[in-house]
């Protein structure tokens, strides 16, 4: 018999869990109707959840001890460090991450299993075809896995999803990265191996809300662009070079007029702006390095993603 871990992280999800759990077992339920070869470990993981989910994942584990295990935080980590706690404490030949929304459909999972089986694969992940999202939102979204594409060494594809079924070796191997700063995606491509994906329509939520504010995906989107590429660092370097050039042409232009055609040239609004764009280059230059200074201190500071305070 075979095991198929599955993470899944919940932070305030009350209202999804046990609804995820029932739709998850009718398909394994479906896997094993011959004959009994699939055997399923749910990992939840509670991020912090300020409502009844680490009670409800507490309940579950008594009704079904041997399937069920959560682990849960100290407090709010995150969905990356949600990931990251799992992976650490998933057994199984194969281990999937899930969103507990079943935003990402169990019943997914046993075609993404037999892909891995039968043809050359060490993983299969989901791209969604449509998702209803505002404008400005799908539209940013696209913008950014363009930029990332553009700027990164590792490619991630448009509307990938974090839902994806691993087999053992590809799990170990993202283990081995231990950054704090954490952009699961990227990881994902970075560590290599056979990837294919599959792809399905969005879904909506099954219950309560999306915890994502449009400043957190910002965060979100930098953290997998300063990740993964030291681009704006070049680009920094490129613009200061830039600058300097042409500011070097046009003090060769004034100190000769100057010189030659004794007209040294008049207005102060024209210096001021000048002075004005140049500050202005160099404070954003300033923040690019600034950004990845701030990832080096986290990292070396060397905290552990997450703390758990119990588990079972
Ligand atoms: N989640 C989490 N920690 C957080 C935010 C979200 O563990 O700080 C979990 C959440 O419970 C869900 C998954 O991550 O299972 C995806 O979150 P959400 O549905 O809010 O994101 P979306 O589907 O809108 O991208
Ligand atoms: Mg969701």
């Amino acid at each position: 018999m075979e095991k198929i871990g599955l993470i899944v992280p919940c932070y305030n999800e009350e209202q999804s869990i046990k609804l995820f759990y029932k739709t998850t077992d009718q398909v394994f339920q479906k896997m094993n109707q011959d004959e009994k070869k699939y055997e399923p470990e749910y990992l939840f993981i509670n991020d912090g959840s300020s409502d009844n989910t680490l009670k409800i994942m507490k309940d579950l584990q008594r009704e079904h001890p041997e399937y069920v295990h959560y682990v849960s935080f100290s407090r709010n980590f995150g969905k990356e460090s949600a990931m990251a706690a799992g992976l650490n404490n998933i057994n199984g030949d194969y281990v999937a991450v899930m969103d507990v929304d079943l935003q990402d459909p169990p019943a997914l999972l046993p075609k993404m299993l037999k892909i891995i089986q039968t043809q050359d694969y060490d993983c299969v992940g989901c791209i969604q075809t449509s998702r209803k999202q505002n404008p400005v939102r799908a539209f940013l979204s696209s913008q950014f896995y363009k930029v990332m594409d553009w700027l990164s060494d590792v490619q991630v594809k448009p509307n990938v999803r974090d839902y994806r079924l691993m087999t053992r070796q590809f799990v170990d191997a993202v283990l081995e990265l231990h950054e704090y700063n954490r952009f699961t995606k990227g990881i994902f491509t970075w560590v290599g191996f056979n990837t294919t994906y599959i792809k399905y329509p969005g879904q909506k939520r099954a219950a309560g809300h999306s915890h994502w504010s449009m400043y957190q995906l910002l965060e979100y989107s930098l953290e997998g662009i300063i990740d993964f590429s030291d681009a704006p660092l070049k680009f920094a370097t490129l613009v200061g070079g830039i600058s300097c050039f042409l500011s070097i042409i046009g003090l060769l232009f004034v100190v000769i007029r100057a010189i030659f055609y004794q007209d040294s040239v008049a207005g102060w609004p024209s210096l001021v702006s000048i002075i004005l764009l140049i500050g202005g280059i160099q404070l954003f230059c300033l923040g690019i390095v600034g950004n990845y200074i701030g990832k080096i201190y986290l990292e070396s500071k060397n905290r552990p993603k997450y703390i758990i305070k119990e588990k079972k």
